[in-house]
This record gives structure tokens, sequence and C-alpha cells, in this order.
């Protein structure tokens, strides 16, 4: 049964204290009862500091232990707060507006705070698409936009898969890719969509191949220059105007390459719920997510990771 507040009336009375919200933790991240990890026992007490004891062979452990929350310093009632205006912003959210809204001493913890929420929009083992799928390449970042044959480290490839509800959009992944090679394509394919599914790209030579792993491969071909691309496959080619105009929009423009990933990610769980009635329903998928991710230390975000320049292939 999923259990949510529906308003932030409801949030604020329900998780003022500490006690709250590790009972609303714990039965998310141990849904089927506790399990002792050292002896496999299920019987327990709960220590005056939140710690979770094993009655079995005295094990300690605590519900924020291995999740996103470990080593926190910060009320977790703070943080479901910002999870839920994180979760109800449509727009997404950005760091100085959590600072604001929560009233953050420093600009830096707002900004650890969302991209270790970003971290737990993925869920880890989700489902691949399926049924057909477009699948197509664009570039995040630079002003050379539409100009050709131009390499920039400011540029990063981005791969995205579209599934076709009707004529409308149903879900989709995206990744940034090293290059538009057939190896970076098919492993974005492979991990994004279901083997037998039928995959819609045009004529680029990356998307050959894509039968002998598994895939049906509808291509098209662009005929003329001037014909658009976006018409040919509309679905994808809507999702990454709507990503440009996100990242444009809320976060200012690109982020670095080294955090686009997690921007991806974070634009990728909105659209995927965006027809979702109730915000709070969205607040239990992220809080649930985010107690099964690992921690992310303050050290593994700032880290720079900087591969090659995305190479261009086309228009
Ligand atoms: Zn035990």
């Amino acid at each position: 049964m999923e259990d949510y507040p529906r308003t932030l009336t409801e949030l604020e009375g329900r998780f003022s204290s500490e006690e709250a919200c590790r009972a609303y933790l714990f039965a998310l991240r141990w849904p089927d009862g506790f399990v002792c990890r050292r002896c496999g026992q299920g019987r327990y007490w709960l220590g005056a500091d939140g710690r979770v004891i094993c009655a079995h062979c005295q094990g300690h452990t605590s519900v924020t232990a291995g999740t996103i929350f470990q080593d926190t310093r910060t009320p977790l009632a703070l943080w479901f707060r910002a999870i839920w205006w994180v979760t109800s912003q449509k727009n997404g959210a950005s760091a100085l507006g959590l600072q604001r809204v929560l009233g953050l001493g420093s600009y830096e913890t707002a900004w650890t705070w969302l991209h270790k929420l970003r971290r737990a929009m993925v869920r880890p083992g989700r489902d691949r698409l399926a049924g057909r799928v477009e699948v197509d390449e664009t570039y995040i970042g630079g002003s050379e936009e539409g100009v050709h044959g131009r390499e920039t480290y400011k540029k990063a490839l981005v791969v995205i898969a579209a599934q076709e509800d009707g004529d409308g959009i149903g879900r989709i992944r995206m990744r940034r890719a090293p290059d538009a090679s057939a190896k970076s394509l098919q492993a974005f394919i492979r991990d994004a969509i279901d083997p037998g599914s039928r995959v819609h790209t045009d004529d680029w030579k990356g998307y050959e191949g894509l039968m002998e792993i598994g895939y049906q491969h509808k291509v098209t071909t662009l005929a003329r220059r001037s014909e658009s691309a976006s018409t040919l496959l509309p679905r994808v080619h809507r999702v990454a105007s709507l990503l440009k105009r996100w990242l444009l929009g809320t976060h200012q423009g690109a982020p670095s390459p080294e955090h686009l990933d997690y921007y991806l990610d974070e634009f990728t769980f909105r659209f995927n719920r965006r027809t979702s009635q109730h915000r709070g329903k969205i607040f239990y998928r992220l809080i649930q997510q985010a107690v099964v991710v690992a921690p992310a230390p303050y050290e593994s975000l700032i880290k720079h990771v900087r591969g090659p320049p995305p190479k261009r292939h086309k228009r």
C-alpha cells in the first residue's frame, strides 16, 4: 500500500519529528520487515538515537546507513521538506530555490542536497522501454547549435529514446554518450530498450547492426537536407527540445558534462511522471529510491571527470 502525504500541510503535520521520519524510511527500506544483515534474523529494537539493534546478535545499523541520508547532520524533517519541494516543482528545482525555501545557510548545502536527490531519481534495475521506440542523439551545450563539423569541449552528446504511445510520447530514457559510434549507441539501446522492440532511427551508420543484437529496426532516411529530422522522428525531437528548454530555464544553460548525467536523470524522472495526479506519489517514489541508492559523499559529487569531446556526425 502506497502511503504518502497529499498536501504540504499533511507533510508538515506528519513529519515534524525525527521519529516519524525514521519510521517512514524504515517502512520503505524494509517493506517486508527488518532483516539483520549480519545474522539474517528479523527481531530488533530501536535505540533512542535511531539505531536499529538486532535482538539476536546485537548488531547495530540505522535506517539511514547506506542510503543518501547516511551521515547527514540535518534533521530528516528538513530533508523531507526538501524532497517535497523538489518533487512539487513542475519545472525542476534549482539550488538557489531550495536554499531560499528551506532557509539553508549555504548555497553549497542546497546544491549538494539536490545532487544527492538526483542520484535517487534513477531506480536501480528499472524497466526498459518496449514496443515502438524512437532513438536519436542531440547535442547539449555550446552556442554552435546547427554549425556543422565542429567539435568542442563544451558540447555533450546525449542519446534519447522515446517510446511511442499512439501519437504521443510514452516513457523516455536518455544518457550522455562518449560518441555516436555503433558501440556507444548499441550499449545505450541494450540498457534502455527491451530486445524484440522496434527501434526507429535515421540512417546514421552507428545504428546499423541493431537487428543482429535482437531488435527490429525501422530506418527513416533524410532524403534532402532541407527535410527536418523533427518531422521524421517527432517524439525524440520533442523530448530533445523540452530538455534544452528545461536546462535553459531551470539551470541557466547546460551544466558541466560531469554533472549533466544527473540533470538528465532528473529530467527523465520528471518527464516519466508528468501525468501523475498526486505530487505525494512522486515524493513517495523519490524517498523509496533514496533509501536504496548508495550514499553520495560531497567529494564524489564534485569529482571532475572530463572525457574526450563528443564527435559530431551529422547535420
Ligand atoms: Zn543480527
